[in-house]
């Protein structure tokens, strides 16, 4: 089949490639001309694992290209899979801006029948919107779907491959059996293509997010409880998790959650509600409840210093809002560094892939290493913000030798209790005793 994809993203570029792999022609149209001429020369532009082998193999076979013309886009594909941003708007609702400024120019530029698939995260409604923006100068048939994406960066690549589910919004038995044929490759397994109407399919998107948002912030709450309590949060999420109305996964508490999602999904349908009188008071709370979260360290930090952090250094280990991408919208750590910014505090930060991105927000602010343990020499404490694999197993005598002082804050509760009382380290974790 002809694919086009407008936006090149974490979901677009994905999309495309992925699409790409199952013999599709997919092209890809960016308005980021930088970004386009990188892809074209073969450069993967975003850190995703496996997403390079796929991209250089199908690039190679043909099958997958990009260019900066909507136009040339509209011209190839049948189907147009937008996955263009919906950042938080200042009232945090989503901000629609994109969708529908591509979805005002498809109409003028459509010469056959094609299928618009919304792939952005899109409030209820938006289906609608985008069908009217292109009916407005359309002059030929075509049909709007909704569409939205599940995957998770840092397992976009797999999660594309092979969905648990993928949701269908149409009203249309054409543009239906088309998403279904496109899409059967990838689900030969079994697992569902669930079709419904396309605000059902809006809704689960925001419904699925806000509710993983409300189940790590649950757990959050726990901890800090926990804390207060003399209780471990550790065994707490074991005992809780084996009963299989709970389930094991996003029991893990930590520093808040970030990234480019959760965040604003979560305020766009607490706002989506409000716009028809409606309180949706548990993502109220969760939307207060992570905001202090990021910043849960800072308070036994200040502790642990007498509350003077001037001239302090401290090395971070973990940037990205999560292991795995490169990605650092929303990540927790950013909302540390402002804090301990503010304090007078130097900062020497090491990410395995998300140190580009931090360098353009806090250009010489705060300094890089080339290693987690080049952060370590002479600081005063190390922080951990983001649990990488290669953070879990350190090498305690090296962390000791290197830092000036002997402190450990561990916001992603990675290290074992009992190991770390033998390492004469002071350890705070989240919902766990404090080892000093
Ligand atoms: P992104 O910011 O990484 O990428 C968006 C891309 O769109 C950029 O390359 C940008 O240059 C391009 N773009 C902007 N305006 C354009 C235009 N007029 N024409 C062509 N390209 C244009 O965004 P993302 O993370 O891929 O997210 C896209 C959507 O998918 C959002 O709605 C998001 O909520 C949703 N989503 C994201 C994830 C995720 O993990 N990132 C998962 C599921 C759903």
């Amino acid at each position: 089949m002809k694919i086009t994809v407008v936006g090149t993203g974490y979901v677009g570029l994905v999309t495309g490639t992925c699409l790409s792999e199952t013999g599709n022609e997919v092209l890809c149209v960016d308005i980021d001309m930088d970004k386009v001429k990188k892809m074209q020369q073969g450069e993967v532009p975003i850190y995703e694992p496996h997403l390079d082998v796929l991209f250089e193999r199908n690039i190679n076979a043909g099958r997958l290209t990009f260019t900066t013309s909507l136009q040339e886009g509209l011209d190839h594909g049948e189907i147009i899979f937008l996955a263009l941003p919906t950042p938080e708007d200042e009232d945090g609702s989503a901000d629609l801006s994109y969708v529908l400024g591509v979805a005002n120019q498809i109409g003028k530029l459509i010469k056959d029948y094609k299928v618009v698939v919304d792939k952005s995260t899109v409030p209820v409604g938006t289906a609608e919107k985008v069908q009217a923006a292109i009916s407005k100068n359309a002059t030929c048939d075509f049909d709007v779907v909704s569409n939205p994406e599940f995957l998770r960066e840092g397992f976009a690549v797999d999660d594309f491959l092979k969905p648990e589910r993928i949701v269908i919004g149409s009203s249309s038995e054409r543009a239906t059996e088309l998403m279904k044929k496109l899409y059967k490759p990838f689900v030969r397994s079994g697992n569902p293509i669930i079709i419904m109407d396309e605000k059902s399919a809006e809704l689960t998107k925001y419904a699925a997010n806000s509710f993983l948002a409300a189940k790590i912030t649950f757990m959050n709450e726990i901890a800090n409880y926990c804390e207060k309590v003399g209780a471990d949060v550790d065994k707490v999420r074991i005992g809780m998790g084996t009963d299989s109305r709970i389930g094991k996964r996003f029991l893990f508490p930590g520093i808040g959650y970030g990234g480019s999602c959760f965040p604003k999904d979560v305020k766009a349908l607490y706002n989506s509600g409000k716009e028809v009188s409606y309180n949706f008071q548990i993502l109220d709370s969760v939307i207060k409840v992570n905001q202090n979260q990021k910043i849960a360290l800072l308070p036994k930090i200040k502790e642990y210093f007498n509350n003077n952090l001037n001239d302090k250094s401290f090395a971070i280990w973990g940037l990205a809002f999560k292991p795995e991408t490169d990605d650092i919208r929303e990540a927790p750590s950013l909302y540390i560094i402002n804090e301990l910014l503010k304090e007078g505090v130097n900062i020497k930060a090491f990410d395995p892939e998300a140190m580009n991105n931090v360098k353009k927000k806090y250009d010489g602010q705060i300094d890089f290493a080339n290693s987690m343990y080049e952060t370590l020499k002479e600081v005063d404490a190390l922080i951990i913000c983001t649990e990488w694999s290669i953070f879990r197993t350190p090498n305690f005598s090296k962390i000791k030798d290197l830092m000036k002082g002997d402190v450990i804050f561990d916001g992603r509760n990675l290290y074992d209790l009992e190991d770390l009382k033998k390492e004469n380290l002071s350890y705070f974790s989240i919902g766990r005793e404090a080892i000093t």
